[in-house]
């Protein structure tokens, strides 16, 4: 089946073109077509890429109104490399928030759509932008069936004692105030690949995934479920990330707010884009640049990469407590994949816990898959991030039965 996979931000719009079926995954032998996106939407200065295996990649920039003028554009170039969009058989969209309502990808109607845009209420942010690609590529691809994939549905599995935040009852009951997670798609893939790797059921396995990129978690996953995660009503809680600091004693907030340092409307930039390794470091948000200034001395620099470190550390002591030992710790995403240096301080001295990293192997190892193990009872695997294969594979399962 050929499956365009949509992921809607409020001024981007990121695409791949992925032939699969139920078969062509269970052999990993789907084939990406195409892949392209359309930044700073809205602008005069859109800027569009397209990248198809053999062709030589495009790169354009003009003027586009809304989501559904990308989509044209990005259609039309798809058409250059010889993808007609007639021929596509289904869209799949990133969904960020499914709430308690979505437990699994789900075809999208008028219904559904209703209640997408209910769950608005907890990812402002994201839901509206994704749900502004649904109905440009349904009035755009009319033929085409549209599947929401969502972020938190794959953790609807963790028990209320680890979704519950320890609040008063009728927050949870009446404001749906609790944990739901999120790259539930990424934690999935990795999840359902480790075990295809080891060319067992994911039922045998207990794993710790880190998903570290410019946005971190880590999910502890028992027999290809998610039993705990470190994102919770929002994006915000966990591990630090690039500008997003994770986990926080909230009496932080109450005082910035008593003593005046921030005003109510000044916190949400505070949380979402002025924290975390940018806001420690003052330098960047890219891991990159924090390591290569750390070499040079940088000390802020060093403190960012040890404190996004330590926090990575703690979560994997505590699903490892949580899962009564794991089979696998598998890294992945930008950082997870590319950073051998990252890698190594978070399963320094892991020993107790069976984690024991392969030194040449790890540093040998940026963005493929790779086993880094050096002799713990834990396996340490590297395997990147494909969260556009697994919905365009969910889009076709869903559709396929
Ligand atoms: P992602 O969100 O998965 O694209 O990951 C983005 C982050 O990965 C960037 O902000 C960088 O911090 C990090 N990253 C990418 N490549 C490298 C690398 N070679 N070394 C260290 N960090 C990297």
């Amino acid at each position: 089946m050929r499956v365009l996979v949509l992921n809607c931000g409020s001024q981007s719009v990121r695409l791949q073109v992925i032939e699969t079926s139920p078969e062509l995954a269970a052999a990993n032998a789907d084939q990406v077509l195409a892949k392209g996106s359309v930044e700073r939407l809205g602008s005069a200065q859109t800027a569009l890429r397209l990248d198809a295996p053999h062709r030589p990649p495009v790169r354009r920039a003009c003027a586009t109104a809304d989501h559904r003028a990308a989509l044209e554009l990005a259609f039309a170039l798809l058409a250059e490399t010889g993808l007609q969009v007639s021929e596509i058989e289904a869209v799949g969209h990133r969904v960020v928030h499914g709430g308690e309502r979505f437990v699994r990808s789900t075809r999208i109607d008028a219904e559904v759509e209703a209640e997408i845009e209910a769950c608005a209420a907890l990812a402002p942010l994201h839901n509206p932008p994704n749900l502004k690609g649904y109905r440009a590529s349904r009035a755009l691809l009319p033929h085409a069936p549209q599947v929401a994939v969502f972020d938190t549905a794959f953790h609807q599995t963790m028990p209320a004692a680890a979704y519950l935040y320890g609040l008063p009852w009728e927050l949870y009951t009446e404001q749906r105030i609790r944990r739901y997670g999120f790259h539930g798609t990424a934690h999935r893939y990795l999840s359902f690949r480790y075990a295809q790797i080891q060319g067992r059921p994911e039922r045998e396995f207990k794993l710790i995934t880190c998903h570290l990129g410019n946005g971190c978690s880590v999910c502890a996953i028992e027999g290809g479920r998610s039993v705990d995660t470190s994102m919770g009503l929002t994006p915000l809680e966990g591990l630090v990330m690039g500008t997003r600091g994770g986990d926080l004693d909230p009496g932080v907030l109450l005082h910035l707010l008593a003593t005046g340092v921030c005003r109510p409307e000044e916190l949400p930039a505070l949380l979402n884009q002025r924290s975390g390794l940018w806001g420690l470091s003052g330098l960047s948000n890219d891991m990159r640049d924090l390591l290569e200034a750390a070499a040079e001395g940088n000390a802020r620099a060093e403190t960012a990469i040890e404190v996004f470190c330590h926090r990575v550390r703690r979560y994997v002591g505590a699903y490892t407590a949580l899962l009564n030992g794991a089979d696998a710790l598998i890294f992945s995403a930008g950082i997870g994949e590319n950073a051998p240096a990252v890698r190594a301080r978070i399963c320094r001295k892991l020993d107790a816990l069976g984690i024991r990293l392969d030194e040449e192997k790890n540093l040998a190892c940026r963005g493929e898959e790779a086993d880094l193990s050096g002799g713990g009872g834990t396996r340490v695997w590297v395997i990147p991030a494909h969260e556009e294969l697994m919905i365009a594979r969910e889009t076709a399962a869903c559709l396929l039965g």
